[in-house]
């Protein structure tokens, strides 16, 4: 069995890669930070679906952190190696620039950028070593496009997209494939102070998305059947860009 790692996987959209990912036949390991009861609840809903699964609570966007669970996790599991990582885990803390503090804003570029290098950094080799793997990012509309009111969130997704398309070239021949999921605006608690009746009107297709379907594309991406596809970044945002 594959290993994925999905981080931010106990709510939203990691929830909804969490199990599709589980539906494709990986074994999932689910990080979160805080909220023990609802990746209890991810872990116990994939069992009962057959699924293989464990919970691996750290702080994506403190180094030590990533380190000591990621060092752990392979000391725990000396023959198997995490085939697929999927950085979700993310936040937003939205002003506009001229009243924000670098409280929020370096969290948002911890959490959101750095966290991809804290993660993907120590996995890589293991992948290098094993001639495959996924790395999959989830950025956002905000990186592709900026957003006014998020400097930080745009900055940090932005970083990431790039920072996608510079480690495929380098791994590519290493069977090792970099890729980013854009959504645009997905029914979540990240998204639940949003107006949906006010926001969906600049939406072509007229709604919010569904996590499932970002969560569909990263589940492709995961797959033999995406094996030629690297460096990109695929919109999933109903028709919206600018
Ligand atoms: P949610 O707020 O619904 O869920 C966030 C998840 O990330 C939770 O599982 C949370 O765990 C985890 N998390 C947050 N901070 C950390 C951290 N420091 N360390 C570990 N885990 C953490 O977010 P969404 O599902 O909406 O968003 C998922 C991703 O999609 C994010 O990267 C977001 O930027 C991106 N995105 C979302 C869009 C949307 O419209 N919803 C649009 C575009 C992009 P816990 O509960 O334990 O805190």
């Amino acid at each position: 069995m594959k290993v994925a790692l999905v981080t931010g996987g106990s709510r939203g959209i990691g929830k909804a890669i969490v199990k599709a990912l589980s539906a494709e036949g990986f074994h999932v390991i689910i990080n979160y930070r805080t909220q023990v009861q609802e990746a209890e609840q991810v872990l116990e809903e994939l069992r009962q679906l057959g699924g293989s699964a464990e919970l691996l609570p750290f702080d994506v966007s403190d180094m030590q952190a990533c380190e000591l669970a990621l060092s752990h996790w392979k000391l725990q599991n000396p023959d198997r190696f995490i085939h697929t990582i999927v950085n979700n885990a993310g936040i937003r803390k939205d002003n506009l620039m001229v009243f924000m503090d670098s409280n929020d804003w370096n969290n948002v570029l911890n959490t959101n950028l750095n966290s991809f290098y804290y993660i993907t950094k120590p996995l890589l080799q293991d992948m290098i070593i094993n001639k495959g793997g996924r790395v999959i990012n989830v950025v956002s509309l905000s990186g592709i496009k900026g957003m006014p009111g998020q400097t930080n969130y745009s900055a940090a997704k932005g970083g990431v997209i790039a920072a996608t398309k510079a480690l495929a070239q380098e791994i590519g021949r290493k069977n090792v494939t970099v890729n980013a999921v854009a959504p645009g605006f997905i029914s979540t608690d990240m998204t639940e102070d949003l107006d949906e009746k006010e926001y969906k009107r600049l939406i072509p297709m007229n709604r919010f998305g569904r996590p499932e379907e970002v969560a569909e594309v990263v589940r492709f991406l995961a797959s033999d059947r995406a094996s030629y596809i690297t460096g990109e970044v695929i919109s999933v945002n109903g028709g919206l860009y600018t």
